[in-house]
């Protein structure tokens, strides 16, 4: 039976009709700025897209922590107006049907675990490079929540206690040195993107260089202890960032194997993630 899968991000809302892998109608709009006018979009998407036909349930992935039991959204940086909002509970009121919410990072990789790169791989381990570093991890085919029931906040890992300030006002995170914002700090802010920096590096621009460099041994260094840990059959990387700069993917292919546990890294795969912006919300129609 179709579902409906919803990705509520900070610039836009995107959500699709979707059988099986199949998306039969998608639809997007740019994320107004209160829950109230968030909820009447949905309601006029969700129209759009099922004409009333009947759907066997809708998932929400939400770019924020977010309390999977009670379907709440904790905070969230880039929707900060939907902090404490009842998504479930609101959803509910308006909707026949199951409603699922979770994270936005843990429904990609959950889309690429059922149809992407991971198919028929049970513990994957998803990183998403953009502005930020979201994570997802699948252990025996299930999404890990944690005891506060929210996302894996892989791009907060500390890699060097006494590295630059992160976003999140902790020192030395992963985001601080491989996420797009830290890219283009780094690049002494002479690029607009991450397409930027990638065009100046390879100009020999050295500060560029010196920035993907970095970038590159971050996210080395953190997939290599999350491999040793976690001993997952694949590892997918996505998101702007690596699709921009393709040569992070292969410091993570050539660095690595020189760093995480041998025994870890015998069966590991490591690949780039099949879908783009449609990963959000075909993961949520996966939910539940
Ligand atoms: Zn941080």
């Amino acid at each position: 039976m179709k579902r409906i899968g919803i990705d509520i991000g900070g610039t836009k809302i995107q959500a699709g009709l979707v059988l099986g892998d199949k998306i039969l109608k998608k639809i997007k709009a740019p994320t107004p700025a209160s829950a109230k006018d968030g909820l009447l979009l949905i309601e006029t998407l969700l129209n759009e897209l099922t004409k009333k036909e009947e759907i066997a349930g809708i998932g929400i992935g939400v770019a924020g922590f977010i309390d999977i039991q009670k379907g709440e959204i904790i905070s969230s940086p880039n929707l900060p107006f939907w902090n404490g909002f009842p998504l479930k509970k609101a959803m509910e009121e308006r909707f026949k049907g199951a409603i699922f919410v979770d994270n936005d990072v843990n429904c990609a990789t959950l889309a690429e675990a059922r149809f992407g790169v991971g198919i028929g791989k049970k513990n994957i381990v998803g990183i998403f490079v953009g502005t930020g570093i979201g994570g997802g991890i699948l252990i025996d085919d299930k999404l890990i929540h944690g005891a506060t029931c929210s996302g894996v906040e892989i791009g907060h890992i500390t890699i060097n206690p006494k590295g630059p300030v992160c976003m999140c006002g902790r020192r030395g995170c992963l985001e601080a040195y491989s996420g797009g914002w830290a890219i283009m700090k780094y690049a002494c802010y002479k690029a607009k993107n991450v397409d930027e920096v990638v065009r100046l590096s390879k100009e020999g621009d050295k500060k560029a260089n010196l920035s993907l460099e970095r970038a590159g041994k971050g996210l080395s260094l953190c997939l290599a202890n999350l491999i040793t840990t976690l001993s997952p059959d694949m590892v997918i990387l996505g998101g702007g960032v690596i699709k921009a700069a393709p040569i992070i993917f292969e410091m993570v292919k050539t660095q690595v194997p020189l760093i995480a546990l041998p025994v870890a890294m015998r069966d590991v795969q490591i690949e780039m993630a099949k879908f783009k912006e449609e990963a959000g919300f075909l993961g949520a129609s996966l939910l539940g």
